[in-house]
């Protein structure tokens, strides 16, 4: 591990920044310039059929617009480009078939109706593990010689045999038993590598020492702990940001009225109260003083020991209460 912090903010551009993904942006930027270490920003966009550049853009100018600016980028179109997933695919390659090579994945043939009768059967019989790992069973040799015929495969991870168990700052120890994660899928069948994949290879080779994220990713980290295992790399730490509900307590979304960053700006909110809130949205400081911080003073004391496990709840009237003062 370095001897930095490392972080990386990994947003999909598939939309607007809302402010449960700024509130991640936020905490990373912050945790990273309290601890004087890296922030990166990193283009999740793999998915070409849901990702466009003018949601890059858009998601660029929303980030610069709160303050929140990176260290880091491959640096081939100046300092300010991040890294983009979508440019490193050969990187992801060279992994698969070095996993593949060690045995630690394998080809899955099955078509999709194979995989149907997986999942019916797994239901039939209660079990988690929606995929058996009918496929552990092909042998190298005949593997590669039904590849090498044009037979279609993905590529999947082997579990391994024990639990899978990471340490999260905001939830303690985790551990997920290894018979309720399916091999996952690294690569489909049309040879795009999947997020639980990529991810992890970045974050492995851009030296990230924490991931902080929404809990929403919490199931997908066995996963990805099995493919730092699978390599031999170091698993970071973790930080699963409690989920943002509106004021009836379900799931904030479009229903609550607008929340991406964009249309606050539109709405008159200045950037300062903005970040105040966002802070304050599920941290708290040590000495409870609870409003009115600058981006400046939020460095000094944000501590991501102090973000909460509980829900936060978004409070328009607070919002605009902090942006009157
Ligand atoms: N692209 C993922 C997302 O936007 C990143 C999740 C992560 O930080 O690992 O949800």
């Amino acid at each position: 591990m370095p001897e930095k912090n490392r972080v990386r903010f990994a947003p999909s551009p598939t939309g607007l920044l809302h402010v449960g993904n700024a509130r991640t942006a936020l905490y990373n930027w912050l945790f990273a310039r309290h601890t004087e270490g890296d922030f990166l920003l990193r283009i999740e966009d793999t998915d070409l059929d849901r990702s466009e550049a003018r949601h890059e853009t858009q998601l660029i100018a929303d980030l610069e617009w709160l303050g929140l600016s990176w260290d880091e980028g491959p640096g081939v179109e100046g300092p300010h480009a991040p890294y983009r997933q979508s440019e490193r695919l050969g990187i992801y390659r060279e992994h698969t078939d070095r996993l593949l090579a060690e045995g630690k994945a394998y080809r899955c043939f099955c078509t999709a109706e194979e995989l149907e009768t997986e999942r019916q059967r797994a239901a039939a019989e209660h079990r988690p593990q929606v995929y058996s790992g009918r496929c552990r069973a092909v042998s190298a040799t005949d593997s590669a010689a039904r590849a090498a015929s044009g037979e279609p495969f993905a590529v999947r991870l082997r579990i391994p045999d024990h639990p899978l168990r990471f340490h999260d700052i905001v939830r303690g120890e985790v551990e997920f038993p290894n018979e309720t994660v399916s091999d996952p899928i690294l690569v489909r069948s049309s040879g795009v590598p999947v997020y639980n994949y990529v991810v992890t290879v970045d974050d492995a080779l851009m030296e990230i020492s924490h991931v902080i994220r929404g809990d929403d990713h919490i199931s997908n980290t066995p996963k990805q702990v099995a493919v730092y295992e699978a390599f031999g790399w170091p698993v970071p730490q973790f930080a699963h940001l409690s989920t943002i509900l509106g004021s009836d307590r379900e799931r904030l979304s479009k229903r609550h009225g607008a929340t991406s960053i964009a249309s606050f700006r539109d709405m008159g909110i200045l950037p300062e109260a903005l970040v105040n809130y966002l802070a304050l949205l599920g941290w708290g400081a040590e000495d409870g003083r609870s409003e009115t911080f600058t981006l400046d003073e939020l460095t000094k004391v944000f501590k991501i020991e102090r973000v909460t496990a509980s829900p936060a709840i978004f409070d328009f009237d607070k919002l605009h209460w902090l942006n009157r003062h």
